[in-house]
């Protein structure tokens, strides 16, 4: 595994202001496989200041350079795929079949997308008089997480640099060595100095200098709800732009029309993928009354398949192993009952949990308001559509779910009911153009495709 005992700032590798450092782990056996120095403010700022400084010429270089430029990086991400995927296994612990198809075809398939967008989109429009010009917000600090490292990084770095916009990005600290290899991608694919800039560290050191520093025009940041409320304070104070996405306790709505056995199988491993730790799984699932009994069985004994070791990793450190534990000891306590998994470690060594899955959970039980962020299934009954849209409806969050019914326009009548962001009916594919992002407390802004690259964009209207 390659890494750098340095920053990546205006387009060189250079040693850390910073004295500390961190050990990146491999939460499937315990082992520190690297170390990363830990960035100070001084670090950031460096970086700031660097970015700030290529920004009126990355502003000013025409869009198409600038596809060609992120081709070049989306080459890169290509050529050296199987490395990322080696990268995220080792200090994610996600399985290398599940890395190589998501954690590094994903960022491929963004990357190539913003490559394509950042050529034919409209930066200048008509309206009546006017000439529309669409701009860079200028300087963008990048704060993100661990669970999907590198999809994170490019979904924010390549609609900003689409856009014209400059940008440091300060990774999670579990997970830094993927975005180094990032950076060297950035660097191969010719990627002008500056433009581009890479400081690892802690959350409250490093990332929080990074989101209150004043050269940065726009913070983005994927987490915490509890993390990201506090860099939305942040931001307003400052009067400055800021897109969060965070949590959600999504719900998948099995209507009684639809393909029982489908829609479970679907839904449990939307649960599992990722070991639990993705943002928008569906993590609650509902079933009527009358098919409950069966839908519960079927998900248990599809949750028995996922053997940790082999088809589903570890969480990726003991603090999140043992707050998914902590979680699964509530659900048994608050009075729902087990049928799959349960708190015992599966495996001596690694941050494993059984994947689990509760039954005769209630809306107001805390595992099916809280987001867990492991393999943890919560199955609730409704009695009716109405009782199915009040319960989808009642958390505080709203990122994703799916609707499942025997025909296509029942499904989609009743997704219009849920407040959500994203809605998968009967099982419908990721598409990565589409707008990512949540409501209420699930986040503010969109990413991906061309909503997520006017995120990076402000208007200047000329009037003639
Ligand atoms: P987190 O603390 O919110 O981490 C996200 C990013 O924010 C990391 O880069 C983190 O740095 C940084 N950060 C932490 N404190 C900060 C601060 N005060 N100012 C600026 N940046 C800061 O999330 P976590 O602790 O890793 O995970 C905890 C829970 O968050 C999970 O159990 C899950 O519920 C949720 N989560 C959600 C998502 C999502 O995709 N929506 C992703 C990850 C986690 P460090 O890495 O140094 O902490
Ligand atoms: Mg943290």
């Amino acid at each position: 595994m390659k890494q750098h005992d340095a920053m990546y700032i205006d387009g060189s590798w250079r040693p850390a202001e910073g004295r500390g450092t961190i050990e990146v782990v491999n939460p499937a056996d315990g082992q520190v496989i690297a170390t990363v120095p830990a960035g100070s403010a001084e670090d950031v700022d460096a970086a700031v200041r660097a970015a700030r400084a290529a920004l009126p010429g990355w502003a000013a270089t025409p869009p198409q350079e600038r596809a060609a430029r992120l081709a070049a990086l989306r080459d890169q991400l290509v050529a050296r795929a199987d490395e990322i995927a080696a990268t995220v296994t080792a200090e994610l612990g996600a399985p290398l079949a599940f890395s190589k198809a998501v954690h590094a075809g994903a960022p491929i398939a963004v990357c190539g997308s913003y490559a394509e967008l950042a050529g034919t989109y409209a930066f200048e429009e008509k309206i009546g008089n006017s000439t529309v010009l669409h701009e860079p917000v200028g300087v963008v600090g990048a704060i993100t997480p661990w669970n999907y490292p590198l999809h994170q990084v490019v979904a924010k770095v390549a609609p900003a640099l689409a856009a014209g916009c400059t940008v440091v990005l300060k990774p999670a600290e579990d997970t830094p060595l993927v975005a180094q290899l990032f950076a060297e991608c950035v660097d191969a694919a010719g990627i002008p100095a500056g433009v581009f800039n890479l400081v690892t560290g802690l959350g409250p050191v490093a990332g929080q200098a990074l989101a209150a520093h004043d050269g940065i025009d726009l913070v983005s940041f994927t987490g915490s709800t509890a993390v990201g409320r506090k860099i939305g304070a942040l931001a307003g104070a400052a009067v400055k732009r800021v897109a969060l996405e965070l949590g959600g306790k999504s719900a998948n709505v099995i209507l009684p029309s639809a393909d029982l056995a489908k829609a479970v199988a679907v839904g449990v491993a939307n649960v599992m993928a990722n070991s639990g730790q993705t943002c928008s799984a569906w993590t609650r699932m509902l079933v009527h009354r009358d098919r409950y009994d069966e839908a519960v069985e079927l998900a248990a004994a599809a949750a028995a398949k996922y053997v940790p070791g082999e088809k589903i990793g570890p969480l990726v450190n003991a603090t999140q192993q043992a707050r998914v534990r902590g979680y699964i000891e509530r659900g048994v306590a608050e009075g729902a009952r087990l049928v799959a998994g349960g708190p015992e470690e599966p495996l001596a060594a690694g941050c494993y949990v059984r994947p689990t899955v509760f039954a005769d959970v209630t809306p107001e039980m805390t595992i099916a308001q809280e987001e867990i962020f492991g393999p943890v299934l919560s199955i609730l009954a409704y009695e009716d559509e109405d009782d199915a849209a009040r319960i989808a409806n009642g958390t505080v969050y709203g990122l994703a779910g799916a609707v499942w019914a025997g025909d296509e326009a029942e499904a989609v009548a009743f997704a219009r009911r849920l407040e959500t962001g994203q809605v998968d009916i009967n099982g419908g594919r990721f598409n990565p153009l589409a707008p990512f992002g949540g409501y209420k407390q699930s986040g503010v802004g969109r990413e991906l495709g061309r909503h997520g690259l006017t995120e990076y964009l402000q208007t200047k209207s000329l009037q003639f």
